[in-house]
């Protein structure tokens, strides 16, 4: 028995706001997102325990320790929601559900794309897999009707006392996680980053395309020691650069534009690097930001302090074919060597099953 509430999380105030700025051209970006708690009955989501009096004076009012969590939930959801336009509601498949820890590592997260598709009507890049919240953004259409976008997952079991993980939750809303806490919007945030499409579908272990195509993510992924980028290379080249630690970047334009604000992990070039280390972590190589990036990113593979940011990966969205007209772009032209689609064809939608990459904290 699965108990599913569903809650959309609209944007009123941003949207307001930002009509005032008076910016010329300025369109409000704007999608909705709901979260489809798919916990059951007084646990998880939906756990009746007694909210978190530490996260209360963070400015969460939920009045159970699971409104507490579904707050915090949505709060994260509202930040991505008021970054990104899209015309269809992205779905997300949440649950809350006890999963490994001990005494120094525990899983905190995971969340990817339920689907992908390409050759979609209005796929900007053909032969290419997008994932399911940006094909259906770009289609204009539910691409999977009754399907979740994103499927996201978070450990349970380190608000419980049966873990040996010496931190537990924060919940609080304002960025400021006492010490021996992990802040959950932060993780939620960053776990929407992926769902959204900050991930790639290539077999980490063999270098392998899904089904041989292209991802959208990959297009922007480039070896710079061999200047190949991922959709050229051979299997073998992909694994290669997956483990090619400060050579593997991500060249897209508007990542790069707005780069220079790196002290650290940045080429010259404005390239900026990806999470490449030697041997391959399974689950996180190549679809983070690499932990050398200084000020610290959202989208880097574990986390240090709470950001409730996104910071490049905004970027990095615009870069995979978001519109995210609230932010500076720059015009998204020929992508790596891949031609653009007219839109035209449509049909030939093809969906798999996906399953994101798992997060942990240390
Ligand atoms: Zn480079
Ligand atoms: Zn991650």
């Amino acid at each position: 028995m699965q108990h599913r509430k569903r809650l959309p999380v609209a944007l009123l105030v941003a949207a307001l706001t930002a009509v005032s700025l008076g910016a010329p051209g300025l369109v409000l970006a704007q999608a909705t997102i709901v979260i489809d708690v798919l916990d059951g009955p007084d646990e998880g989501f939906n756990d009746p325990g007694a909210p978190d009096p530490t996260s209360a004076a963070g400015g969460n009012t939920g009045a159970t320790l699971g409104a507490q969590r579904f707050i915090a939930f949505g709060h994260a959801a509202d930040i991505w929601a008021g970054l990104l336009d899209s015309s269809q509601a992205i779905v997300v498949g949440a649950t809350f559900d006890p999963q490994p820890c001990d005494a120094t590592t525990a899983d905190l997260g995971a969340a990817g794309t339920n689907t992908v598709h390409r050759d979609f009507t209005g796929a900007p890049v053909v032969n290419t897999w997008y994932p399911a919240a940006l094909a259906n953004a770009l289609a204009g259409a539910d691409l999977a009707p009754g399907l979740a976008d994103i499927d996201a997952f978070f450990n349970s079991a380190i608000d419980d006392a049966t873990c040996a993980f010496p931190k537990v939750w924060y919940y609080g809303l304002d960025g400021s996680p006492p010490a021996g806490t992990i802040d959950f919007v932060s993780v939620v945030l960053h776990e929407l980053g992926h769902g959204l499409g900050f991930q790639t579908f290539v077999d980490l272990g063999t270098g392998a395309k899904l089904n041989n195509f292209d991802d959208v993510f990959m297009l922007w992924l480039e070896n710079h020691s061999t200047g190949e980028l991922y959709p050229e290379m051979t299997d073998g080249a992909r694994v290669s650069a997956s483990v090619d630690s400060g050579n593997l970047h991500w060249i897209g334009p508007d990542v790069v534009a707005l780069s220079d604000g790196l002290t650290l992990g940045r080429h010259p070039s404005g390239h900026v690097e990806m999470y490449a280390p030697d041997p391959q972590n399974p689950g996180s190589s190549i679809s983070h930001f690499s932990t050398s990036l200084s000020p610290d990113e959202l989208m880097e593979p574990s986390f240090t302090a709470a950001i409730h940011d996104v910071g490049l990966a905004a970027a990095l969205m615009q870069d995979l074919g978001w519109s995210a007209s609230s932010l500076p772009r720059t015009t998204i032209g020929q992508t790596a060597g891949a031609p653009l689609s007219d839109g035209g064809g449509g049909g030939n939608c093809f969906i798999a099953a996906m399953t994101g990459s798992l997060d942990i904290a240390r």
